[in-house]
């Protein structure tokens, strides 16, 4: 049997990929799938790789962007293909609907616990007896703060960004205004024409990413509707994702672009690989080198550049961005090639020459 830990999109998306071949029973420790709710809900068109274009769950397409400099200027872009803004809980249940026509079992209210000899504990929330479960592969599907991870040591240590969000209520123009900041980043995205959704994460200063947040808050004006908060993992290359006949998968790997915080087509694609691989008994590991550490390794390095920047440079970059020709090469990608693109449009440019050359090291 295949014990999944986790009912979140990766969790579920996994367990009816495993159910064509595989008995599947996953543990999750809330009551129901898809709350409590800890994202903006914002992904690139990627995701129809993972699901169908006809759903109930992408609420808004957005295909303008500003990039804000810290002296509040910014250049505006017009995404190729725009970005898509889902209702997370309704995406989750997509998710786990699919797994339920599968035939998984799903055990709601269970807490996984500890980990013995090919048996699992875990606790009934309700009655808080401690059950074994017998497994021949475990998965940990269990987020951020992965148990599983934790417990089998597979993840020593992980480094975090700290995320806080609020909905506010706001007539909007759809655009998606994006904030880089040092270690971290803020967003504003449109639910809808009345509503925006907006949020700081930071890695070194929860501190800081409240200030960030309040001072987003003011200048957007809106009465706010929800607060919520949350942990997004930091991609780290060196470190495990399984030990014998236990695999990690989605968050609980860290696997998350480190440039933007989204963790959701990672985790999906961590998904296909993992069920593949035991599918068809080849090696996870490899199967993430190959399809998955590119573009994670490439965000991470783009995070550390962008990390690298002073204020004074982004403002100088954002004003030297502005021109017609580097617009129209930015204009051409989806949100998750901007930053790269923005690298390669400041190379190119001679003028921007100074920020890739003084930069660059930080790649490396
Ligand atoms: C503020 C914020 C905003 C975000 N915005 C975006 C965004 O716009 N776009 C994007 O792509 N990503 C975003 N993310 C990241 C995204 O939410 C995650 O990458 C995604 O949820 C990962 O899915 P998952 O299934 O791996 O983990 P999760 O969704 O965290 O699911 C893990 C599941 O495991 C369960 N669980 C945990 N521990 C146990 C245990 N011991 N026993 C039993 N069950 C357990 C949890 O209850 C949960 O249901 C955001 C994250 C935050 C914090």
């Amino acid at each position: 049997m295949i014990v999944i830990i986790g009912a979140g999109p990766v969790g579920c998306y996994l367990a009816s990929l495993l159910a064509e071949e595989f008995e599947v029973t996953v543990f999750e420790e809330h009551r129901s799938v898809g709350l409590p709710i800890q994202c903006t809900g914002i992904v690139t068109q990627e995701i129809y790789k993972f699901v169908p274009k006809k759903n109930n769950f992408v609420i808004n397409q957005v295909g303008d962007v500003r990039i804000y400099a810290p002296n509040n200027k910014h250049i505006k872009l017009k995404l190729e293909k725009p970005d898509l803004i889902i209702d997370r809980q309704k995406f989750d249940t997509y998710f786990y609907k699919q797994a339920k026509k599968k035939g998984v079992k799903f055990v709601f209210n269970h807490r996984f616990i500890s980990l013995n000899k090919n048996s699992l504990s875990v606790m009934d929330l309700k009655t808080k007896e401690i059950k074994r479960v017998k497994y021949d592969y475990l998965i940990g599907a269990d987020g951020p703060l992965s148990a599983v991870a934790k417990n089998t040591r597979i993840i020593k240590k992980r480094n975090y960004f700290i995320g806080l969000q609020a909905i506010i209520k706001k007539k909007n123009n759809n655009i998606i205004d994006f904030y880089p900041l040092k270690q971290g980043f803020a967003w504003v995205v449109p639910e809808d024409r009345n509503t925006l959704r907006i949020g700081v994460a930071s890695r070194t200063n929860p501190k800081g990413c409240n200030e960030k947040l309040k001072k987003l808050l003011k200048k957007y004006k809106g009465k706010i509707l929800a607060k919520q908060g949350g942990l997004v993992p930091l991609f780290d290359p060196w470190s495990s994702i399984s030990k014998e006949n236990i695999f990690l998968a989605g968050d609980a790997a860290g696997f998350v672009k480190a440039t933007t915080g989204g963790g959701l087509v990672p985790g999906l694609k961590s998904a296909e690989i993992l069920a593949h691989s035991i599918n068809n008994n080849l090696s996870y590991e490899a199967g993430i080198y190959l399809h998955l550490y590119p573009s994670l390794w490439l965000h991470l390095e783009m995070r550390k550049l962008m990390d690298s920047f002073t204020k004074t440079e982004w403002n100088q970059l954002v004003k030297d961005l502005k021109t017609k020709e580097a617009k129209k090469m930015l204009q051409k990608v989806s949100r998750d090639k901007l930053f790269q693109l923005l690298l390669s449009v400041a190379l190119k440019k001679p003028k921007i020459m100074k920020y890739g050359i003084k930069h660059f090291g930080a790649l490396f």
